[in-house]
């Protein structure tokens, strides 16, 4: 048995990796009590202080110190409870990995009670308990974050950045509850104050610049209602799309991370974005619990729909009709009636809204004209398909059959350019080799065959010893995919060859860039690995941006793009191919 000291901290590594996601534990909590003013304190970017006051129901003295105990919680009782969670916390783990890592003052009255209790608490030992006079509510101070776990304090990033993650999750938190007065102090400066309000005016409060245009004005609302699943929220005009929009999705009251939403809002806006410009979007989505993944982990944002297929045309119909309500997109061809209707999908896979698959033969040759492959020109027939209306709004893109005749063109060392009939083909080099490379790099993962290539010196990985259990894990799939690795000490490996694909990119970076992604996901999401590894891996070892590329680099790099089942999309949702059509070039003029 381990001490409960120990196990809360091998806890704490999982559910407390920052202070963002200690802001993340507190401020929930103060929901669930039902707070309806909480203030956040933050110091050094949390790190020396994180802090969190509300007007809630507050505890009682054996409540507070049982609050402190794994597992104790007052939210759920037996499994059934979680398919009706009506509270964002439901683990009792929070506060008890808090504690573990941190040193940890309460003080918290219920309304009923004349006197509250203070507590203190350092590294999970009880340091003093006694009552106190305090304001009904709950006052909560975790002071030196990590101080007894030196190798996950130095974990942390820098304080720009850990204070970036903390307004993220913060953000993240009022963007569900606009009806909820929240104050952010930074190292005693007043820097967010948000009143209790409507969810219009609590996006203009966050994100408005106060200038002469609203944010709000650029926001367009949205609506559906069906047995399904409710829809609402704010998305933006095309026009004020910009480079780093801010996108936002929630369900059932939390935000989430959802790449095939995503997928789903961009195909609403397509042929109406400039290049690399992105909508902003502000997206709620209400649905039975029971058809969403429940256990979700307190790190993971990212959230399963068990109708995620129905879901992503009524979204996308959801979003045109009301950028076409609004007129801001005249041009928008609404002749595919059925489209707030759900169609019909028989597609398992919801691969069944992207192009369709070009087969192609590896072995043709173009200057032997008896080989001339036949341009897949029926494939167009697919899109008529009356009951995927989704698929039709998107344009074909004209792919060449062959690239080995074609001149390219190279733009600023980031877009290869490729004239076709339709108009020209804009490809993104970094991102249709992260596809290339994630494609590659799956199959390793699936076949185990990745290739090695021995290093002549050794490097050392060292690991952090709240990752251990992680990394354990992992080995097995960084070994399939071509890392050479043996186990040096308990806490570090010696890594003797890496992957063929990683061409001239340390490792070290690499794999730490890997481990990130996982120690979001956690143990418990092992199955969706691989896509994260395989993602992780294509983008560290990508081509970048600025690599001046040969004819022949470019050519091979088409061919193998346009071979892939999916191209035209990274795996995490971004552009790759764009056409700019002939229709659109003759605007210019
Ligand atoms: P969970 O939120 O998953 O129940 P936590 O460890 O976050 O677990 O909290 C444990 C328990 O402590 C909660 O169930 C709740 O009863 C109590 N608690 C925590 N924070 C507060 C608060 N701000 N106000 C009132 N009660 C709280
Ligand atoms: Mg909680």
């Amino acid at each position: 048995m381990l001490p409960d000291s120990v196990a809360n901290q091998i806890a704490a590594g999982e559910v407390i990796q920052r202070p963002a996601s200690c802001l993340k534990e507190l401020v929930e909590n103060s929901l669930d009590a039902g707070a309806k003013h909480i203030q956040v304190l933050v110091r050094d970017a949390g790190k020396t202080l994180l802090q969190v006051i509300d007007d809630g129901k507050g505890m009682s003295e054996t409540d507070a110190r049982m609050a402190f105990e794994r597992h104790a919680t007052s939210k759920i009782r037996e499994a059934a409870d979680l398919f009706e969670l009506r509270t964002m916390g439901f683990r009792g783990e929070a506060l008890a990995s808090i504690c573990a890592v941190a040193q940890v003052e309460i003080l918290t009255r219920q309304e009923e009670d004349e006197l509250g209790t203070l507590l203190e608490i350092h590294g999970s030992n009880v340091i003093r308990q006694e009552p106190v006079q305090c304001p009904k509510g709950t006052n909560l101070k975790v002071k030196n974050l990590f101080y007894n776990v030196p190798a996950r304090r130095k974990f942390l990033k820098g304080d720009q950045t850990e204070r970036r993650n903390l307004l993220n999750e913060f953000y993240r938190i009022v963007l569900t509850y606009p009806e909820v007065q929240f104050t952010y102090v930074e190292d005693d400066e007043i820097l967010i104050d948000l009143p209790a309000t409507n969810l219009k005016q609590r996006i203009e409060t966050i994100f408005g610049t106060g200038g002469k245009q609203s944010f709000t004005s650029q926001l367009v609302e949205i609506r559906t209602e069906n047995n399904l699943i409710n829809i609402y929220g704010f998305i933006g005009k095309p026009e004020a799309a910009t480079k780093n929009a801010k996108q936002y999705f929630f369900v059932n009251g939390r935000y989430m991370r959802h790449p095939y939403f995503h997928k789903a809002v961009l195909n609403a806006y397509t042929g109406m974005l400039g290049q690399d410009m992105a909508p902003a979007y502000f997206i709620y989505f209400e649905i039975n619990p029971e058809t969403i993944d429940v256990n979700i982990h307190p790190t993971k944002t990212e959230i399963k729909f068990a109708d995620e297929q129905m879901i992503f045309p009524i979204l996308t119909a959801t979003i045109r009709e009301a950028l076409g309500k609004f007129n801001v997109a005249p041009s928008l061809d609404f002749n595919t009636d059925g489209h707030i209707e759900m169609p019909v999908i028989t597609h398992p896979e919801h691969t069944s809204f992207e192009q369709p698959v070009i087969t192609r033969q590896p072995t043709y040759n173009p200057f032997h004209s008896s080989q001339r492959m036949t341009p897949p020109q029926s494939w167009q027939k697919l899109y008529d398909h009356p009951s995927e209306p989704i698929r039709a709004a998107e344009p074909t893109l004209p792919i060449p059959v062959s690239f080995t005749d074609l001149p390219l063109v190279q733009l600023n060392g980031k877009y290869i350019l490729l004239p076709t009939d339709e108009g020209l083909l804009l490809v993104n080099q970094h991102r249709a080799h992260i596809n290339i490379l994630y494609d590659l790099c799956l199959r390793r993962l699936q076949d185990h065959d990745g290739q090695v290539q021995q290093l002549l010196f050794p490097d050392v990985w060292d690991i952090d010893r709240t990752d251990l259990p992680l990394v354990d894990v992992l080995v097995t799939d960084l070994r399939s995919i071509g890392f050479d690795l043996t186990a040096l000490t308990p806490v570090s490996y010696s890594i003797n060859g890496v992957p063929a694909m990683l061409a001239g990119n340390s490792s070290i970076p690499v794999l730490q860039n890997i481990l990130d992604t996982i120690r979001d996901l956690g143990l418990s999401a092992r199955q969706q690995w691989q896509e994260k590894i395989a993602l992780s891996m294509a983008q560290s070892t990508a081509i970048p941006y600025g690599k001046t590329l040969t004819q022949k680099e470019m050519q091979h790099l088409l061919e193998e793009l346009f071979s892939l089942q999916k191209y035209r999309y990274t795996p995490d949702g971004k552009n790759v191919v764009i056409l700019l059509s002939q229709e659109q070039i003759g605007r210019f003029f």
